[in-house]
């Protein structure tokens, strides 16, 4: 499909070249039988990290390849084209583990883990949600006591993405439960932490590449150095800092959207009923059409939302409409994708019932469609 990508630099075109022909080769071929196996192709990490994109964004002088946010969302859109559940486990690792470290992380730390993790040597995840705790971060009840030159953390988390990989968790913990949202803090948790455990993997319906666990602390020591950040204060550092969840939310969506738009465009054309292509019936010709706006809309509300970004202006009700509006019209669309393939597309062996399993979690994470709504509202001033 022709892309709105005037406003795409050179560099930036290439980019976009070079990642389509990675996932053509690395990834396309393997991403059914990741899902199918319920397991992450861990040699990507190194890959993509010699490769410079896993460093995409991130400073040159903290080992970074440098690059802007519209940069990282052409990264986004590309991956997720290939596999959604690859996609969301470098998701994490980058965009949540690692900038924290970045963002937040003592020299030290940076040298020993961001340098590593940035290369593909090390696999980072971030773990915030429980058993209790989901929209409402306030209710985080993991805590985090100051003892000594140290903390002593307690408490379990739930769908952790990366759990069982992981060789460093970004934990978020309560140091002022009273507080509640402004008592909470970042702790860099090594794998190997007396204390720590995977309690268990877990089965989901979509996005199966990526691996997901429940995690415990119990008694778990770290040092003060592995505070991230401000104590009490690290959460909401994070949620102001780390902005770039929702624009990479929007461009995973439109590269599922986009890769089911594919097959249904090709299918509409081979698929041969009443002596005609499929895609000669106006009910799926309008389908098809309508398919093509949502992703063009979608892509130019998540690409202003990075650009904004990039020019240092306000971005935020920016980066929630494009969040909302992409992750949305990609179930629709995907929805569409699926019946217009009608029982083919239901088949396990067709990609299109992968995509259909995969595409509602983008509404669900990064504040579900609910929360985008509420903060649009209100930054209406409602
Ligand atoms: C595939 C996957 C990967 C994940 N990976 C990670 C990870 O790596 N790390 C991590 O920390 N977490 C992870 N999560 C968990 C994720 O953070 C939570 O799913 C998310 O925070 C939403 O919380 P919840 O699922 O408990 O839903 P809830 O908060 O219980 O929400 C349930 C429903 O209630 C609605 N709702 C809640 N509050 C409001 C409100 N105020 N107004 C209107 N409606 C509301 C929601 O929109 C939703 O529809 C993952 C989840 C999934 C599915």
């Amino acid at each position: 499909m022709a892309e709105p990508d005037f406003y795409l630099s050179d560099e930036q075109r290439e980019l976009q070249r070079a990642l389509r022909e990675f996932v053509a080769k690395e990834i396309k071929p393997i991403a059914a039988q990741c899902d199918a196996d319920e397991r992450y192709p861990l040699a990507l990490f190194p890959k993509l990290g010699e490769l410079g994109y896993l460093g995409l964004r991130f400073p040159e002088d903290s080992g970074g390849s440098g690059g802007t946010n519209l940069d990282y969302s052409i990264l986004c859109e590309e991956l997720a084209y290939g596999s959604a559940g690859i996609a969301l486990g470098l998701y994490v690792h980058m965009a949540l583990a690692c900038a924290a470290l970045e963002a937040f992380g003592s020299e030290p730390l940076k040298q020993r883990w961001l340098r590593p993790a940035l290369r593909g040597e090390k696999i980072g995840a971030w773990a915030f949600a429980e058993a209790g705790a989901g929209s409402d971060a306030g209710s985080v009840a993991t805590r985090a006591v100051a003892d000594g030159d140290g903390y002593i953390l307690d408490g379990s988390k739930l769908f952790i993405t990366n759990g069982p990989i992981a060789d460093f968790l970004v934990v978020v913990a309560s140091t002022a439960p009273e507080q509640r949202i402004k008592g909470l803090s970042l702790f860099l948790v090594e794998r190997d932490r007396p204390g720590f455990r995977i309690a268990g993997s877990l089965s989901k319906l979509g996005v199966r590449a990526s691996e997901m666990a429940e995690l415990v602390f119990e008694g778990c020591r770290v040092p003060r150095e592995n505070l991230l950040g401000r104590e009490h204060r690290g959460f909401l550092d994070a949620l102001r800092t780390l902005t770039l969840g929702r624009i990479a939310s929007a461009a995973f969506a439109i590269g599922v959207a986009r890769a089911a738009f594919d097959a249904t465009l090709a299918y509409a054309g081979q698929r041969i009923q009443f002596g005609q292509p499929i895609g000669s019936f106006q009910a799926v010709r309008f389908g098809i059409a309508d398919m093509a706006v949502q992703i063009e809309a979608a892509r130019l509300l998540c690409h202003r939302a990075a650009i904004a970004a990039d020019r240092g202006l306000p971005h935020g009700r920016e980066a929630n409409m494009a969040k909302l509006y992409a992750t949305e019209a990609c179930t629709r669309i995907v929805e569409r994708a699926l019946h217009y393939h009608g029982a083919a597309g239901f088949m396990t062996d067709s990609p299109i019932q992968r995509f259909y399993r995969d595409c509602k979690v983008f509404e669900l994470g990064e504040g579900s469609s609910e929360l985008q709504r509420d903060m649009i509202a209100r930054e209406l001033g409602l």
